[in-house]
């Protein structure tokens, strides 16, 4: 995102990973964060989300079920993405403005079947901080002003062994460590 603030945005995506520990840590911490869910991904349990919703953050799109999107024709992108506009609506009462296709997959058709669903904005990132052991690799980015952080509710076979509430901690801190505060990206876009 341009801006000459120095702050950064955390994406949070998929919705795997249902870790109650976390979700106590960033209702404490009070850290804006924009979820990008996939309905698959969340099964049956969007009242966790929901709690992290009523903090302020915000819920975007990430499809119905995580397919790559360019091997699709255009009803069919159309489909994954307003299906989940639709789901999402409903489960948390507004919806989607910001799209993410899945693994940042997307061509010509995929901007039109977002921008068709009512989607303001197609987002990706710059940064893709992973797990490593019980911290992140942030510390292998150098951030930017406007960088946006792709982050993820990872499940606990993507953790090996490590907590996601320490992994999240050491990605917060690497920001801060670097002179950035996490800024909510809703509010730049
Ligand atoms: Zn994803």
């Amino acid at each position: 995102m341009p801006t000459r603030d120095k702050v950064v945005f955390l994406t949070i995506d998929d919705g795997a990973a249902k870790d109650p520990a976390f979700a106590k840590m960033m209702s404490t911490l009070r850290v804006p964060f924009s979820m990008f869910l996939t309905d698959s991904m969340v099964g049956d349990d969007y009242g966790y989300f929901a709690r992290l919703h009523r903090l302020g953050n915000k819920v975007q799109n990430h499809t119905l079920t995580h397919k790559r999107l360019t091997d699709l024709p255009y009803a069919a992108q159309r489909a994954e993405i307003c299906g989940q506009q639709d789901r999402l609506q409903k489960v948390f009462g507004e919806r989607p403005t910001l799209f993410r296709p899945p693994r940042g997959h997307y061509n010509s058709t995929t901007l039109r079947a977002a921008a068709d669903c009512g989607i303001r904005a197609t987002v990706l990132w710059r940064a893709n901080v992973q797990p490593k052991g019980p911290h992140s690799d942030a510390r292998d980015h150098t951030l930017r002003p406007g960088d946006i952080i792709l982050f993820h509710f990872f499940p606990q076979q993507r953790l090996d062994g490590a907590e996601l509430r320490d992994v999240t901690q050491d990605l917060l801190r690497t920001i801060t460590d670097q002179g950035f505060a996490v800024a909510r990206l809703e509010d730049y876009i």
